[in-house]
């Protein structure tokens, strides 16, 4: 059977892929490496002889699946820029329509890798190539694992929104976990000067970063990754250039050590992170107030999560960084008002406390950041002191609005599960779980309804891959089947999939 021949029957043994690989590179030897190098060769381009190869190699079946894959350099700029190209994709996909039929991202997210694919010259096949590369060869396409391994060990990836973040985590037969090591490298410096989160900037800042900081992780956990079980690689919500990132390369990796993938929810980290801090038993309610989400979920079990109460417009954090923005503060604008609060009259200002006293648990915080713009607006030019007791108003605003509702879905669970064996437990997380009067509100509320309150420390409740690879760890141990390669990154992706759409509610922030 000639090398063409035993890649397109599945036939794929490390021979093969050594051959494969010096044949589109001419430098590397294995597969992980091809997968590396494709990565690494992001700045530059890919031969066009591999190229043509690759489409030879797979034809159109496989290769139109993996352009739903495209990354920050999918293939939708390769019409704009490689005319010749593209008439000859089309040709091997055997259809007449643009290339950017194929790639299923709405028009908002093409924008995006448009964007960064002329800013800074991405080619746009590479993150396909490592897509068919990693399906094409995955052994445990399909298959189940039965197995409940007494003891486990996990890679994380995270890269959804600002932070690349990697780790290696143990679970033991009896739900103990073991944080080995935790990387996070923030993108802080990158995004400050826009105020915000640039998806383009985040996504080329992955890119940068991953390889590394993976490397790092495993030695700092002093493992390679044949001692690993499995990898978890967040695939959503988030930025899809994020996503993409971490995806692939987690893919890359499970393919190349030969282990599953699992293709984790990022919400699911944040909402079991407090199995792996407290050893906490189901069900407990979770709060998860971060730059894109403000979301209340009853979490029943390992992949049973009930959304009781939504953002219908701005997340908290985001409600934070715009009103932050306003006032001339820093980027991250959460820490900067709350530090401005701190020598404020909150009682200066009566702001809105959106929906307070409605029977539904969902948020509301546009309304907020109208009236503090108004309020600044009218008392222009703003002093030093203005400016503070409209942190401390905003603060108190946000304080107030909390506890009423967060003490109704406290209410809600305890009517819901009236005869737990334990205390029932609020769990809280995002980056706006920081905030001290925040904390103090809801510490307050749980002791007045008897509720424990758990704040895992900080660095686990912002964006991590701790929380990704306990997340995988903990659907590995239940028997979840790992995620086929095929897997796709979604940037919407509810935890809750019954859970209807509440009218603008995620459509905005860094994570929309
Ligand atoms: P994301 O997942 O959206 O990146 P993170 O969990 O990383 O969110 O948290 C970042 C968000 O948390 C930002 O919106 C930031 O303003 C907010 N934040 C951080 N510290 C505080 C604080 N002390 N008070 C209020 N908000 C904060
Ligand atoms: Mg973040």
């Amino acid at each position: 059977m000639g090398q063409v021949d035993q890649l397109r029957s599945g036939a794929a043994d490390n021979r093969v892929a050594n051959v494969f690989a010096r044949q589109i590179g001419g430098e590397v030897e294995t597969f992980w490496q091809v997968g590396r190098h494709v990565l690494a060769r992001m700045h530059g381009k890919i031969e066009i002889a591999g190229r043509k190869l690759l489409l030879e190699l797979f034809r159109e079946k496989s290769f139109a699946a993996d352009l739903g894959q495209g990354t920050v350099g999918d293939a939708v700029a390769l019409g704009r820029q490689n005319d010749d190209f593209e008439h000859f994709l089309r040709k091997i996909v055997g259809c007449h329509q643009p290339i950017s039929g194929f790639v299923r991202l709405c028009e908002r997210q093409r924008a995006a890798t448009r964007a960064d694919t002329e800013r800074f010259c991405l080619h746009p096949l590479c993150s396909v190539v490592t897509g068919v590369l990693v399906n094409r060869f995955n052994p445990y396409r399909n298959q189940r694992t039965d197995f409940m391994a007494p003891f486990l060990r996990i890679l994380g990836i995270e890269t959804s929104c600002d932070e690349t973040a990697a780790a290696v985590v143990e679970r033991d037969a009896e739900g103990r976990s073991n944080v080995l090591s935790d990387v996070v490298l923030s993108q802080l410096d990158e995004h400050s000067a826009y105020g915000g989160v640039v998806p383009e900037i985040a996504a080329r800042a992955h890119v940068e970063a991953l390889d590394d900081l993976i490397d790092e992780a495993l030695k700092r956990a002093n493992v390679s990754l044949s001692d690993v079980d499995a990898i978890a690689a967040t695939s959503g919500p988030g930025l899809i250039g994020g996503l993409l990132v971490g995806l692939m390369t987690g893919k890359a990796i499970a393919k190349a050590a030969g282990k599953p993938l699992y293709a984790v929810n990022h919400l699911e980290g944040h909402a079991l992170t407090a199995r792996l801090t407290d050893g906490l038993s189901f069900p407990y309610l979770m709060l998860l107030v971060s730059g894109g989400h403000t979301q209340l979920i009853l979490v029943r079990g390992i992949g049973e999560y009930e959304r009781w109460g939504t953002t219908i417009d701005d997340a908290l954090g985001e409600a934070f960084d715009k009103t932050a923005k306003l006032l001339g503060l820093p980027y991250p604008g959460g820490p900067a008002v709350e530090r401005m609060a701190q020598c404020g009259n909150a009682d200066r200002f009566n702001f809105p406390r959106p929906l307070v006293g409605e029977a539904r648990l969902d948020f509301s915080f546009s309304g907020l950041k109208t009236a503090v713009r108004q309020a600044a607006t009218e008392i222009a030019p703003l002093t030093d002191q203005d400016v503070a007791d409209i942190c401390a108003s905003f603060q108190k605003a946000i304080s107030r609005t909390m506890k009423d509702r967060i003490g109704r879905g406290l209410q809600r669970f305890k009517a819901e599960f009236p005869d737990l064996p334990e205390k029932p437990a609020l769990v809280v997380a995002g980056g706006v779980a920081a905030n001290q009067e925040i904390r103090s509100t809801l510490q307050a509320l749980c002791d007045k309804n008897g509720f424990r309150f758990i704040a895992p420390p900080l660095h686990l409740c912002t964006d991590n891959a701790v929380m990704i690879a306990w997340a995988g760890l903990e659907r590995m141990a239940k028997g979840v089947v790992p995620d086929d390669l095929d897997v796709q990154p979604r940037s919407r992706w509810p935890l809750d999939s019954k859970a209807g759409t509440v009218l603008g509610s995620g459509k905005r922030g860094a994570k929309a």
